[in-house]
């Protein structure tokens, strides 16, 4: 009998993609697999089941999908962060620096009611910059991100250190140096 497949058999990893020296992690065959995504959903959700999450935050387009999917099994409402100009106003904006220039994430003003307690989810963490812009938005509107969770880490890029620095528990699947 085969061993049950874990998640880094539905990871594929692509070269020079979406630049030329980039290894691309794509979680797309994790997601289109029933028993992958049930599994890095539960994964995701597991160390969060009965603690205080008011809402989860996800970033634009994968956070969505992994963070609405969290957010059901945990009860919790689920907040949108989004690229510049797709979110009707109100909205608060914050820039972070990306390899080349910058790049604005808004987050609609509804979204968080002060003293919610966040979850911050997607699929990648690796400069850490798109996440401490969602840190940031979410603390501007009274919240706290407590924890954040990740299927993928890429130590090397320093993102986990720099959430933990701000306070912010890291909880990620798997990691490629
Ligand atoms: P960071 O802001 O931490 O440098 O980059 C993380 C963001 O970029 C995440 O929203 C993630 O979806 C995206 N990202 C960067 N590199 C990759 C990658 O290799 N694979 C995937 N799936 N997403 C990536």
């Amino acid at each position: 009998m085969k061993p049950p497949k874990t998640i880094p058999d539905y990871i594929r990893t692509i070269p020079d993609y979406p630049h030329a020296g980039i290894l691309f992690r794509d979680v797309t065959p994790l997601c289109a697999d029933p028993q992958g995504f049930r599994l890095a959903v539960d994964q995701l959700t597991l160390p969060f089941t009965g603690q205080k999450i008011d809402k989860v935050i996800g970033p634009e387009a994968r956070g969505f999908l992994l963070g609405g999917a969290v957010a059901h099994q945990l009860s919790a409402g689920f907040a949108a962060l989004r690229k510049q100009g797709k979110l009707p106003p109100p909205v608060i904006a914050q820039s972070y620096a990306l390899e080349y220039g910058e790049a604005v994430v808004e987050l609609s003003e509804h979204a968080i009611t002060p003293g919610d307690q966040v979850l911050l989810v997607d699929d990648l963490i690796a400069t850490g910059g798109t996440a401490e812009a969602a840190v940031a938005l979410v603390e501007r509107l009274g919240g706290t991100v407590s924890a954040a969770a990740f299927i993928v880490d890429l130590p090397d890029l320093g993102g986990r250190k720099r959430l933990e620095a701000l306070g912010v528990r890291v909880h990620t699947l798997v990691a490629y140096e």
